[in-house]
């Protein structure tokens, strides 16, 4: 009885490999997360398979990948990746799988927002908040160090940075969110850099995948119309905002691009990783400018711990908007299952709480 049993599985598997062979033998693909995921399976649609590392609602910054990850790996025929150091832990996983393979990084040739930018932005923008934020600048000035803009008027400065070095370094390990530099790498929220992450896509599957190049070049022109739909659609959104009312706090700082791309001020207690928790001090400050500024609405994220973000809301008064997609997609019973659908609720959502 067991063996027949044994033997018509073995049939039926024997069946079903052979019927997969005399159809397509789709691709293996690694992304690093959903969102990616999404653009790429935009892009390869019914030829590839993509596998998320990070899964729906989690978070890259502080993800720990498992040895199923490396064998994921192992077995895949592309990896594609963020890049900007948003995948901190991706060199050492590519190394465990051994994996030779085709790489893939979206962000390649885009428009590099750096978080440094913002604060000096920031600055401009509060001219009467100098003396806060001279203090604020100091503990970001051994990045100067690495900057081209460090010039004359800082030289004084030269001597008293050298011996504060080991301190710095010591600092720059213990948070994790400082060791990004100065790139900030959500460039997703850039509609305009999600089209460049669509043609660095369809440019990797044709070099894995020659026979369907015409299939991946045809699906990226049709996702990036689509793109182009939802980015003049998002523009007249917000542009029934009046623009002294675009002003929202997020609990990480994930937005920098969205900010820079639709005219939107984003502050967050937490920097552009969710690695280490806010000080007391930021928060206090973040509270200050909150009341200052007048800014309406708090919210929430799916890949954050909130409890914070709820206590500034009821500190200060500023309401409670809704919950933003930052650095994943929803489950598809939620929201925001596709890139398209994240970018819409996103836009419906601050729209919605900044509503005069
Ligand atoms: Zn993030």
């Amino acid at each position: 009885m067991f063996k027949i049993t044994l033997t018509s599985s073995m049939m039926i598997l024997s069946l079903t490999t052979s019927t997969a062979v005399m159809a397509e033998q789709k691709l293996n693909v690694i992304s690093s997360f959903s969102i990616l995921g999404d653009l790429v399976s935009q892009v390869g649609q019914e030829h590839i398979t993509v596998t998320n590392l990070v899964k729906v609602d989690g978070d890259a910054h502080v993800f720990n990948p498992t040895p199923q990850d490396a064998k994921a790996i192992a077995k895949a025929q592309l990896v594609v990746t963020n890049g900007l150091q948003f995948e901190g832990w991706m060199p050492r996983l590519i190394e465990a799988a051994n994996y030779q393979g085709v790489q893939v990084i979206a962000t390649n040739g885009i428009d590099v927002l750096s978080t440094k930018e913002e604060h000096e932005h920031h600055d401009d923008e509060h001219a009467h908040h100098d003396d806060e934020h001279a203090h604020h600048d100091d503990k970001h000035a051994h990045h100067d160090d690495e900057h081209e803009h460090y010039d004359d008027e800082h030289e004084h400065h030269d001597d008293e940075h050298a011996h504060h070095d080991d301190e710095h370094a010591h600092h720059d390990d213990e948070h994790a969110h400082h060791d990004h530099g100065d790139i900030d790498p959500h460039a997703w929220h850039s509609i305009k850099n999600v089209k460049a992450y669509i043609h660095n896509i369809a440019k990797g599957l044709i070099q894995v995948d020659p026979a369907n190049t015409d299939d991946y070049q045809k699906n990226a022109k049709d996702y990036i119309q689509k793109l182009d739909k939802l980015e003049l659609k998002i523009n007249a959104q917000l542009a029934t905002v009046p623009k002294t009312q675009r002003k929202v706090i997020t609990p990480h700082d994930a937005f920098g691009y969205f900010a820079r791309d639709f005219n939107v001020t984003f502050l967050a207690p937490q920097g552009t990783s969710t690695g280490s928790e806010a000080s007391a001090a930021d928060v206090a400050k973040l509270i200050k400018q909150i009341r200052h500024d007048k800014v309406n609405a708090v919210f929430m994220e799916n890949i954050a711990d909130n409890r914070l973000i709820e206590q500034i809301s009821r500190e200060t008064g500023a309401k409670m908007g809704g919950k933003l997609y930052s650095d994943a997609l929803s489950s598809p019973d939620q929201p925001a299952a596709t890139y398209l659908k994240m970018m819409q609720y996103n836009v419906d959502t601050i729209v919605n709480a900044l509503q005069p």
